[in-house]
């Protein structure tokens, strides 16, 4: 008899709920809502929010009473005075907790720290946090990208997290940038929606026979949880759609966990659930 245990934090965080409903809200209220880039890394919900109405653009366009709708990653500065320039109202769903680094980011700007992110330099959240400081901060997404040439002039440093990363990583990386780096203050920017996911998917996956994490490709926040989880548990498979699911992984497999990225809707993982009872 399969059993199937659904992590309690799959799915959904609080800061996309929350920037998915300001959309359909806007949407249903409002003709011209345009959104620069997806909303979420997940093609469906990207399709979904189409369907309310919100025109997803890839640059902005002088544009008469249209609303921008700024995503859950936030934004530059930059962006938010040109689209007010092109003539678009802004609507921000940026999370509240990255609005939170970029204030943290600022505050030690502004005592003259330099700043470093840990995070994936092409991800929209840390071009956000770099596009919302006055300075050029470094950006570090490898320990082994922390060379004594890159450091050799920063002798106090404030670090932020891009807040999906994985704590035990950030460790590593600011233990090895103390080693360079005379003074740093370390800034645990990592949020509590991927704490939780995160130290759900460290315990879960060692009780079951495999574990099946769904999100998107795109989505590097299920990446990580892949990652985890496969350290762990090497039957780990990640997948976004049951068509991705091959009935062979169940052979001899009783216990089966699942695990679900920020970016994925609860429906989808419903979706793979009863697949999975059904094989
Ligand atoms: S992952 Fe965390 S910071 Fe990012 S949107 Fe969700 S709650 Fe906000």
């Amino acid at each position: 008899m399969k059993t199937i245990t659904i992590t309690k934090s799959a799915g959904f965080c609080f800061g996309v709920r929350r920037a998915l409903q300001l959309a359909e809200q806007t949407a249903s209220a409002n003709k011209k809502v345009y959104m620069l880039g997806e909303i979420v890394h997940n093609p469906r919900v990207v399709n979904d929010i189409k369907k309310t109405g919100v025109i997803k653009i890839n640059e902005l366009r002088p544009q008469h009473n249209g609303i921008l709708l700024i995503r859950a990653h936030g934004a530059p500065r930059e962006t938010y005075k040109k689209a007010e320039k092109l003539g678009y109202t802004i609507i921000d769903a940026t999370c509240p907790m990255v609005k939170e680094i970029h204030s943290i980011a600022r505050e030690y700007e502004q005592k003259k720290f330099k700043i470093i992110i840990i995070g994936d330099k092409k991800h929209d959240e840390v071009i956000g946090i770099k596009g919302n400081l006055e300075t050029e901060p470094i950006i570090i997404a490898k320990k082994k990208e922390i060379t004594p040439k890159a450091f050799y002039r920063v002798s106090k440093a404030a670090v932020v997290v891009q807040s999906t990363q994985n704590i035990d990583k950030v460790l590593d990386i600011v233990e090895k940038l103390e080693k360079h780096i005379k003074k740093v203050v370390f800034c645990n920017t990592i949020c509590l929606p991927t704490r939780l996911k995160q130290q759900e998917i460290q315990e879960l996956p060692a009780t079951q026979d495999m574990m099946i994490i769904i999100g998107a490709k795109s989505s590097a926040n299920t990446k990580r949880l892949y990652e985890l989880s496969k350290k762990i548990n090497p039957n780990t498979y990640w997948v976004n759609s049951k068509t991705d699911i091959r009935k062979s992984w169940f052979k001899n497999k009783q216990k089966i966990g699942i695990g679900a990225g920020a970016s994925t809707p609860e429906y989808i993982i419903k979706e793979i659930a009863s697949y999975i009872r059904s094989i």
